[in-house]
């Protein structure tokens, strides 16, 4: 494989599902998502406004009166994607609106294409909003267009992404949301257990708490307790823990108060997962890439851990050939991978990104030299998974069904993130099934990252 593939790529989010058609005359949106699952978030929040207002959603550009194309600016190749979906749009429905991360940079998106209606930035939801009033006008009828429990949304029904917190008070030299989404600004916390709440009654069966920095939830209001529920994230995960769904943490950094959040795992209140960008594990490239938390000492931390849950599944995202990263650097990152043992895996070849301050830094690692070292790290990761994988069959596993065809149900286990993670197959006495289900297996078969199973309850 010559690329990081797709399906590691964070700037590639999952397709839009959409609702019921457009009745005659009802003014009608197309909306194209690119980019994280934050970016999904902010798609979502845009057509819940929408349909509240009376416009349907279009699966399709020929059903739509205009599309709004939700874009990410993270990486130089997911701009140039973003650019050409725009393109798209134009091309095959012609009344285009662009907001999201790109749209902070109005000139690079206009320059490329004059014809665009409207640009706004990240998170102006009210900016875009009027964007599409001016647009397509709004025509609502007070009797069919009342907004669905749960809002829209582009993800499957059993399972929703959770924001809690908008922008990061870091500053990785590789990255440049933080100038593009601001310093950290946490949700209250009562908010964020309301619109979970909701989500839940509303047939949601799995959380998926998102943001740029998990583990600092709060930080920037203090840890504020409103209403009952204070600003923290061990306060927020056992808030959570209590709606009864499955609740599975992304994006937390190795702090030590993680600690904390480790006995709502084994208590069962939230999911044995956790998503931590490790990023590289020698300590002088961590410096140079200034990462929070790059002196924590995190293979103790992920032993500390494992003790008291041993059930813990990690899954971490890499960066191989940042620039300065010597062969002796590199393989202290492999010799860390074995003794880690992280159950998923992802892992970025290192690009330069437009406005990052990494570009300027000194010795830029060949392409050939950051393929090769792609492949090596992940062969390794993919020797460990593969042998995770295999030490679980014949367990009894709970699993969430995603989808239901005539081949097969498609599951996950505890073990799974939705998009990024694996897949548990039941090809046989499936039919009953439906997506949502949570159900018992017991696992007959693993591959490098997929388990096969029949249901033993
Ligand atoms: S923690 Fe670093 S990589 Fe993550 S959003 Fe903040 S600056 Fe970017």
């Amino acid at each position: 494989m010559s690329t990081n593939p797709p399906d590691l790529r964070p700037d590639i989010a999952p397709k839009p599902r959409m609702g019921e058609p457009a009745r005659a005359g009802q003014p009608t949106i197309g909306m194209v998502s690119l980019g994280c699952p934050k970016a999904l978030v902010d798609s979502e929040r845009i057509l819940t406004r929408l349909r509240a207002e009376g416009y349907a959603i279009s699966p399709d550009y020929a059903g739509a009166d205009a599309v709004i194309v939700n874009t990410c600016g993270f990486l130089d190749s997911a701009k140039a994607e973003s650019l050409s979906a725009i393109g798209e749009a134009l091309t095959e429905n012609g009344r285009v609106i662009v907001t999201g991360c790109l749209g902070a940079e109005p000139e690079y998106i206009t320059g490329a294409h004059p014809k665009v209606l409207a640009v706004t930035g990240p998170h102006q939801y009210e900016q875009v909003l009027d964007a599409v009033h001016v647009a397509v006008p709004p025509s609502p009828d007070p009797f069919v267009d009342l907004l669905p429990a749960r809002g829209v949304s582009l993800t499957p029904r059993h399972f929703s992404y959770l924001k809690i917190s908008e922008g990061c008070n870091h500053k990785c030299k590789f990255c440049i949301i933080p100038d593009m989404r601001g310093r950290l600004q946490s949700r209250p916390a009562h908010a964020v257990v309301r619109e979970a709440a909701k989500l839940v009654e509303g047939g949601v069966r799995e959380l998926l708490v998102i943001s740029q920095d998990t583990s600092a939830y709060g930080v920037d209001i203090r840890h504020a307790e409103e209403r009952g529920h204070r600003a923290h994230i061990t306060d927020l995960a056992r808030d959570l823990g209590s709606l009864g769904a499955w609740v599975r943490l992304h994006y937390v950094y190795p702090y030590p108060h993680v600690r904390q959040l480790i006995p709502l795992m084994s208590e069962g209140l939230v999911l044995p997962y956790l998503d931590i960008p490790f990023q590289h594990a020698h300590p002088e490239v961590l410096r140079r890439m200034a990462r929070p938390a790059a002196a924590a000492k995190t293979l103790d931390e992920i032993a500390a851990w494992r003790d008291v849950c041993p059930d813990l599944t990690l899954r971490s995202t890499f960066i191989v050939g940042y620039p300065g990263e010597t062969e002796a650097e590199f393989q202290t990152l492999l010799d860390w991978l074995d003794e880690a043992q992280l159950d998923r895996v992802g892992c970025f070849q290192y690009e330069n990104v437009d406005g990052a301050r990494s570009n300027a830094l000194p010795d830029h690692v060949a392409a050939e030299v950051k393929q090769d070292r792609w492949d090596r790290f992940m062969a390794k990761a993919q020797a460990i998974s593969a042998a995770k994988l295999a030490a679980k069959t014949g367990r009894r596993i709970e699993v969430i069904v995603d989808e239901v065809d005539d081949e097969a149900a498609t599951c996950r286990t505890q073990a799974d993130a939705p998009e990024i993670d694996g897949n548990l197959f039941i090809d046989e006495d499936f039919s009953s099934l439906k997506p949502g289900d949570i159900v018992t297996v017991e696992v007959e078969e693993a591959s490098e990252y997929d388990l096969w199973g029949r249901v033993v309850d």
